[in-house]
């Protein structure tokens, strides 16, 4: 009988079993949780979550009445083995499920961090609703924090542990935050404002080693410098979750090989989300990326292609990131090599920036703009010319440009 089973009850694994029931499909659906909360939003958990006020429970990425109410099975359990000619997968319990579709939706795991003293107590990653505990209750003691590595993840906890009054240090060892997927335009921007708003973002400077003194952690940087800590979290990348499909020989390389339509190198296997590397249209490069908009519609497109649809991904890439009172969102994917054209007054704390490549939009930043950001994500990927005289004229919006 048709039988989909989806390895990862996360946002996408669960937009997978949600788009299959909107389009139909007649068979089962299964979905693996491994983790021991019901299926959750990761986003606020390094922004509202850790804030003083905060409730300490999770969004869930669907209400209580969805898996029943859609016929979709919850399994608690962590897939350890597929095989791939029998289709059937085995779960940590010893428990074997027959498979006529099969999705890889394992999401990614924090990149370990390899320094000497990286596994003392109070040095902290963030990934899972437990982690984002742990961090809740390490905030309401600790006075000094050390955060390792400027991305997306560093710097929204940074704010975030910055406006419950705690001192806050955050040691990048690039030249610029956010250097993976922001415009050096951005990048500056970024940066003077945290500064300004009291946290003391160090450049050019990674992490050496940590220690443990009577008083608590001592971070001591690439340039010796020491840092005495209460608490350190860091945020140095991930790596794709790929043990199981690999194993089973499914093609991977820095994530799961999938095709346009999300298909695996194996007959009746699809990869959707984090885990998932797939031909970018916008790019031209294999990508892969890390954001809710990717997985949930990944996630529909998958629902699609095991429906018997043969359509190439197309979605544009659109991210944000919730830095305090920062709100940063992007659309599109920017080049180092694209033209910067500032829109509006960074002064004033709301602007964009629009990225040029060979004359037309490739990519818009905006920050504290929310309207720039849905006109451009009408606009880019639509290879529309823009002369920059004309988006730097005063009278000029994205908005009516997107009409
Ligand atoms: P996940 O949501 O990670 O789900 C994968 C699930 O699969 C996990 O539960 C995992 O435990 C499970 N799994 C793995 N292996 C197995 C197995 N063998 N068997 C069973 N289950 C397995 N994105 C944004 O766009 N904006 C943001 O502001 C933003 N903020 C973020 C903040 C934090 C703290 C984090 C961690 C991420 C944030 N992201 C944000 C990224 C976004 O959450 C992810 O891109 C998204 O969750 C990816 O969905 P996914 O389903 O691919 O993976």
């Amino acid at each position: 009988a048709e039988h989909t089973v989806i390895i990862g009850a996360g946002q996408a694994g669960i937009q997978v079993a949600d788009s299959l029931r909107a389009e139909g499909y007649p068979g089962a659906v299964t979905v693996l949780n491994d983790e021991s909360a019901v299926p959750y939003q990761r986003p606020p958990l390094s922004k509202d979550y850790l804030s003083a006020a905060a409730e300490g429970t999770a969004l869930p990425l669907r209400g209580p009445d969805f898996f029943e109410s859609k016929n979709i099975t919850l399994h608690s359990g962590r897939a350890v083995a597929v095989d791939t000619d029998a289709r059937k997968v085995s779960l940590d319990g010893g428990t074997v499920l027959n498979y006529t579709h099969l999705v890889f939706a394992t999401g990614a795991a924090n990149r370990p961090l390899s320094c000497p003293g990286a596994t003392f107590e109070g040095v902290h990653a963030l990934r899972t609703l437990r982690d984002a505990l742990n961090l809740q209750r390490a905030l309401a003691t600790a006075q000094r924090v050390v955060v390792i590595g400027a991305g997306f993840i560093g710097l929204e906890f940074a704010a975030a542990a910055h406006a419950r009054g705690l001192e806050v240090t955050v040691l990048e060892f690039a030249s610029r935050p956010m250097g993976r997927a922001l415009s050096a335009t951005a990048s500056q921007w970024f940066a003077e404002r945290h500064r300004t708003d009291g946290i003391d973002l160090r450049l050019n400077e990674g992490v050496a080693s940590i220690e443990r003194d009577e008083a608590g952690l001592v971070v001591i940087s690439t340039t010796g410098r020491r840092y005495p800590a209460d608490l350190v979290l860091y945020g140095v990348g991930v790596l794709p979750r790929t043990e199981v499909p690999q194993a089973a020989g499914v093609a991977t390389d820095n994530g799961v090989l999938v095709d346009a339509a999300l298909r695996t190198s194996v007959p009746g296997v699809l990869a959707v989300g984090d885990c998932a590397s797939f031909p970018n249209v916008h790019t031209g490069t294999r990508t892969r990326l890390e954001s809710v908009q990717n997985a949930t519609d990944q996630g529909r497109h998958a629902a699609r292609s095991i429906m018997g649809e043969n359509s190439s991904y197309a979605q544009l890439p659109w991210f944000w990131s919730t830095q305090g009172a920062l709100r940063l969102q992007i659309a599109g994917i920017s080049e180092p090599t694209d033209e910067p054209v500032i829109l509006g007054d960074p002064s004033s704390g709301k602007f964009s920036i629009a990225l040029l490549r060979n004359g037309a939009l490739a990519a818009v930043e905006s920050v504290n703009s929310p309207a720039d950001h849905i006109a451009a994500r009408k606009l880019v990927g639509q290879n529309i010319s823009v002369d920059p005289a004309t988006l730097t004229h005063p009278s000029f919006s994205l908005k009516a440009l997107a009409k």
